[in-house]
C-alpha cells in the first residue's frame, strides 16, 4: 500500500486539529500563576506582543472574549453562586451576558486632531501598559468580562486580583478567556492571575514597578489602598443608592421598578436600591403596590427587632446574610413564607441602620417623609457623600431637576429599576466599575488609555 504525500499532509493537518482541541479541552489553567510577581512578567510579555499586532486582530481577540463569555454566562453564574454562596443565578447570567454585549470595545477609543497654519497635530489613545485590576466578590465574572474587553481594547494587558472567596469562579473565567483569546490568534497570558488570591498579593500587585494603572472595584477599603499606591488609580466604590418617590410618581409602576432593581441579584450589585424615600401622601398606595410583588412585609416592631440582631452585629453587616435571599433570611428568625419571596419591605426612621448601612440584601427600609424637600434632603444624608448611584420616581421636572443637582451621584435613573443605569433595560452601554471617587464615571476602554500628542509642522494641512 502506497500513501501519497497529500493523505500525509492531511493526516499531519488533522492530528495538528485534534492537539489543539485537547490543548484547549484540558483544565490548564492558561493566565493563572502561583507568584504574582510571574503573573505580572507573563503578561508583560504578552502586553508587548498585543501591541505588535493589527487593530483587526485585536477586534478579533474583543469579538473571541465577547463569545466565549456568552458561551459560558450560565456556567460562570452558577459557579459564582455556588462558590460564594451570594447572589440568584438567573441574574448573574443577565448581568454576564450584559457584560459581553455591552462592553465598548475599540470602537470607544476615538483620536482628536487639530489642524491650521503651523501643521496637523493629533491625540491618540495608546494603552498605559499592564493594568492590576482589584475584583469584587459581587460580581465575580462580570468584572472580569467587562475590564478585559475595555483594558484590552485599549492595548492594555491585566493582572487581575480576584476577591478570595471568588478565586475558582474569577479564575475559571480567566482561563477560558485566554484560551478564547489564544485562539483569536492573540498572545498567551494577555489576562494574568495568582492561585490563591489574597490582599497580600493585591498588595504586591499595588506595588509592582511593572504596574502602571490600579484598577480597584470594591469598598472603601480597597479604593484608599489603590489610590494610596502612587499609581494612576481608578477606584470604584460603595454606594448606598435611594430611592425617592413624590406624589407625581406612577406609583404602581414606582413599585414593581423598585422592588425589581432592589430584588436583583439579591441586592448585590453597588447599584441596586438601597432604601426608599417616599413622601407621605404617596406612601400607603406605594406600600399596598410593592405587596403585588412577592415581598414580605414586615410589620410588627418585634419581628423588626429580631431582624436587626440578625443582621447588624457591632454596628456593621453581619456577611453571612450578603446576597442571601430574602426568603432565608426570614427563616432565620423563625418565619416561613413562600420561597419565592423576592424582598422584606419595612417601615423605619432614617437613622435605622438597615437604611445608614450597605446591606447588600433583598431587605428594603422605607423611610417616610412630609414633602419633597425632606425627602431629598434625607435622601442626600443616606447616601453619604458616596455620589455613587439614585433612583428617582416623578413626572416633576422641578423635583427630578433638584434631587439630582443636590445629591451629585455618577448614575441618576428616573422613573425606572436602578439596573437601567447601568445599560439593562436603559440606553448606553454597560460597566461593572462605576469609578465615583475618581471621578472616570461608568468607565470604558477610554479610562485605560493614555493621550499622547504627535505634531507635524508644516504639512498634511489641506484646508
Ligand atoms: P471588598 O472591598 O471586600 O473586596 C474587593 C476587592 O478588594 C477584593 O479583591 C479584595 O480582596 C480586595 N481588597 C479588599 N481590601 C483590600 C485592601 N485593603 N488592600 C488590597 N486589596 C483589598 O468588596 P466586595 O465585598 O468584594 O464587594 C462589595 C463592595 O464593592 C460593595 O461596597 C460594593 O458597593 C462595591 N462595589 C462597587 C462597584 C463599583 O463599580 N463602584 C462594583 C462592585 C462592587
Amino acid at each position: 500500500m502506497s500513501i501519497e504525500i497529500d493523505d500525509i499532509r492531511a493526516l499531519v493537518a488533522k492530528v495538528i486539529r485534534e492537539m489543539d482541541n485537547e490543548h484547549v479541552k484540558t483544565d490548564i489553567r492558561h493566565g493563572i500563576f502561583s507568584d504574582m510577581n510571574d503573573a505580572i512578567d507573563a503578561a508583560e510579555r504578552a502586553q508587548l506582543e498585543l501591541i505588535r499586532i493589527s487593530l483587526d486582530k485585536r477586534q478579533k481577540i474583543i469579538q473571541a472574549i465577547r463569545d466565549t463569555a456568552k458561551e459560558n454566562a450560565e456556567l460562570f453564574a452558577d459557579m459564582a453562586v455556588e462558590e460564594t454562596g451570594m447572589g440568584r443565578v438567573e441574574d448573574k447570567i443577565v448581568k454576564n451576558l450584559v457584560a459581553a454585549e455591552k462592553t465598548p470595545g475599540l470602537e470607544d477609543l476615538r483620536s482628536e486632531s487639530a489642524s491650521g497654519d503651523n501643521g496637523l497635530t493629533l491625540v491618540e489613545l495608546s494603552p498605559y501598559g499592564l493594568i492590576g485590576s482589584i475584583t469584587p466578590t459581587t460580581n465575580p465574572t462580570e468584572t472580569v468580562i467587562n475590564n478585559a474587553i475595555g483594558m484590552i481594547a485599549a492595548g492594555n494587558a491585566v493582572v487581575f486580583s480576584p476577591h478570595p472567596t471568588a478565586k475558582n469562579t474569577t479564575i475559571k473565567a480567566i482561563t477560558l478567556l485566554n484560551q478564547a483569546i489564544m485562539k483569536a490568534g492573540g498572545p498567551a497570558n494577555l489576562i494574568t492571575s495568582v492561585e490563591e488570591p489574597s490582599i497580600e498579593q493585591a498588595e504586591v500587585l499595588m506595588k509592582h514597578k511593572k504596574i502602571r494603572m490600579i484598577v480597584a472595584t470594591g469598598g472603601p477599603g480597597v479604593v484608599k489602598a489603590a489610590l494610596s499606591s502612587g499609581k494612576k488609580a481608578i477606584g470604584a466604590g460603595a454606594g448606598n443608592p435611594p430611592a425617592v418617590v413624590d406624589e407625581t410618581a406612577d406609583i404602581e409602576k414606582a413599585a414593581k421598578d423598585i422592588i425589581d432593581g432592589c430584588s436583583f441579584d439579591n441586592n448585590l450589585p453597588c447599584t441596586s436600591e438601597k432604601e426608599v424615600i417616599v413622601v407621605d401622601s404617596v406612601a400607603d398606595y406605594l406600600i399596598f403596590n410593592m405587596k403585588k410583588h412577592a415581598v414580605y412585609e414586615m410589620e410588627s416592631p418585634q419581628e423588626l427587632k429580631k431582624l436587626e440582631e440578625l443582621l447588624i452585629h457591632d454596628g456593621k453587616v453581619n456577611k453571612k446574610y450578603i446576597g442571601k435571599g430574602a426568603a432565608y433570611i426570614l427563616s432565620q428568625i423563625g418565619i416561613q413564607c413562600e420561597r419565592n419571596i423576592r424582598a422584606i419591605i419595612m417601615e423605619t426612621a432614617a437613622n435605622h441602620p438597615f437604611v445608614q448601612l450597605e446591606l447588600m440584601m433583598p431587605v428594603l427600609p422605607i423611610v417616610r417623609v412630609k414633602d419633597i424637600d425632606e425627602a431629598i434632603r434625607v435622601a442626600v444624608e443616606v447616601e453619604h457623600g458616596f455620589r455613587h448611584t439614585a433612583v428617582m420616581h416623578s413626572k416633576n421636572i422641578d423635583n427630578l431637576t433638584n434631587f439630582a443637582r443636590a445629591i451629585q451621584t455618577t448614575i441618576f435613573v428616573k422613573n425606572g429599576p436602578s439596573f437601567a443605569g447601568i445599560g439593562v433595560g436603559g440606553e448606553g452601554y454597560t460597566t461593572f466599575t462605576i469609578a465615583g471617587p475618581t471621578g472616570e464615571g461608568l468607565t470604558s476602554a477610554k479610562n485605560f488609555a493614555r493621550k499622547r500628542r504627535c505634531v507635524l509642522i508644516d504639512g498634511l494641512f489641506i484646508r
